[in-house]
C-alpha cells in the first residue's frame, strides 16, 4: 500500500444486514470506511449482521459481498458472519447477568411512552416461565459522552436512546446493540464509520463496551444520502439495487456523495485518488461544509 505508514493502528469495517442488495445509501457508508481505512493503511473488514432472519432476503449477503468486490472495495481476512456468533453473545449476556432483567411488555403497553422504555419490568429479575419476555439490560439515566471525528463531541442519555436496551428479543433473536458491541470488541475495531443515522444508537454502545470491559473505537458518522423527497435511501423504501456494471458512475457519485469531486478516471484509480484525498476532506466534512445530497436521479448520469 502506497500511504504513509501510520503509527496509530487502525482496524475498520463495513457491518451490512442483508436485508436486500447493496443500494447506494449502504455504498456510500461502506466507501467512507473503507477510505478511512486505506488512508490511515488500516486494515478494513467486513462483517455480516445476519441475526434477524425474519428480515433477511436470501442471496442478499451474497450479492452485496459480491458487489463489494466488484466495485474493488476488497476486504481483509475473512468475512465475520454474525448468525455464527450465538455463543460469544451468550457469554456477554452472562456477563452482564446481574444488570438485566426480563421484559414482558408488549408492543401495545409500550405504546403510550414514544419509544421510550419506562422501566416497567426492572424488578423481574428471574425469566417468567409462562410469559414470552425480551432481555433488558438496566441502564443509568446519566449522561454519556463521546467523541464524533465530525461532529464533535456528543452527549446523549440513554433515553435520548430508548432507555433500557434489548439485548434479546422476545422471539429469542440478538438485537443489534449487543452483536455490534461484542463483535467489534472481538475484531478489534479502533474505528466506526458509518452513516449518521447510527448516530443515535452509539450512547448505548458505547455504555455497553464499558458494562463489557472493551475499549471505545474512534466514531466517524457520515452525513446520509437522502432521495429527492428527502429521506434517507434505504430498504425501507425501496432504494434501488446498484447496478455494478455501472462501476465508474457508482463509484463517482459515491465519491461525490461523501463530499469528493474526482476526476474521470477508471475505477481502480477512483478508488486510489479516493484513498489519496480523503483525510483532507474529512477537515471539510466536519467545518460543516457538507455537500449536496446526491439524488437517485443524480446516479443516472
Ligand atoms: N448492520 C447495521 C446496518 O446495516 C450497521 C451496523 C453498524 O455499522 O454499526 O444498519
Ligand atoms: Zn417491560
Amino acid at each position: 500500500m502506497d500511504n504513509p505508514p501510520s503509527d496509530m493502528p487502525y482496524i475498520g469495517r463495513f457491518a451490512p444486514s442483508p436485508s436486500g442488495p447493496l443500494h447506494f445509501g449502504s455504498l456510500v457508508a461502506a466507501l467512507g470506511s473503507y477510505l478511512d481505512a486505506r488512508a490511515q493503511g488500516g486494515e478494513w473488514y467486513v462483517r455480516i449482521e445476519d441475526i434477524d432472519p425474519p428480515r433477511e432476503q436470501p442471496g442478499a449477503a451474497d450479492e452485496i459481498l459480491r458487489t463489494l468486490d466488484a466495485l474493488g472495495l476488497h476486504w481483509d481476512g475473512e468475512v465475520m458472519w454474525q448468525s455464527q456468533r450465538s455463543e460469544a453473545y451468550e457469554a456477554a449476556l452472562d456477563a452482564l447477568r446481574d444488570e438485566l432483567f426480563y421484559c414482558t411488555c408488549t408492543r401495545a403497553d409500550l405504546r403510550p411512552f414514544a419509544g421510550v422504555y419506562p422501566g416497567t419490568c426492572r424488578a423481574r429479575t428471574q425469566m417468567p416461565l409462562d410469559t414470552p419476555s425480551a432481555i433488558r439490560l438496566r441502564t443509568p439515566d446519566s449522561a454519556l459522552t463521546f467523541l464524533d471525528r465530525r461532529l464533535g463531541e456528543q452527549s446523549l442519555t440513554p433515553t435520548d436512546t430508548g432507555g433500557d436496551p434489548i439485548l434479546r428479543r422476545k422471539d429469542g433473536l440478538w438485537a443489534y446493540q449487543l452483536a455490534v458491541v461484542v463483535d467489534d470488541g472481538a475484531q478489534g475495531i479502533t474505528d466506526v464509520v458509518r452513516g449518521n443515522d447510527l448516530l443515535n444508537t452509539t450512547a448505548g454502545q458505547v455504555y455497553l463496551q464499558t458494562r463489557l470491559g472493551l475499549p471505545t473505537p474512534r466514531y466517524l458518522h457520515l452525513p446520509v444520502v437522502v432521495d429527492a423527497e428527502g429521506r434517507k435511501l434505504s430498504k425501507q423504501n425501496h432504494a434501488p439495487a446498484i447496478d455494478v456494471t455501472q462501476q465508474r458512475p457508482l463509484l463517482r457519485a459515491a465519491l461525490q456523495a461523501l463530499g469528493l469531486n474526482a476526476p474521470d478516471l477508471d475505477a481502480s484509480a477512483l478508488l486510489k485518488w479516493g484513498v489519496a484525498n480523503w483525510l483532507d476532506n474529512i477537515t471539510q466534512l466536519r467545518s460543516g461544509d457538507v455537500p449536496q445530497p446526491i439524488t437517485e436521479q443524480g446516479l443516472a448520469s
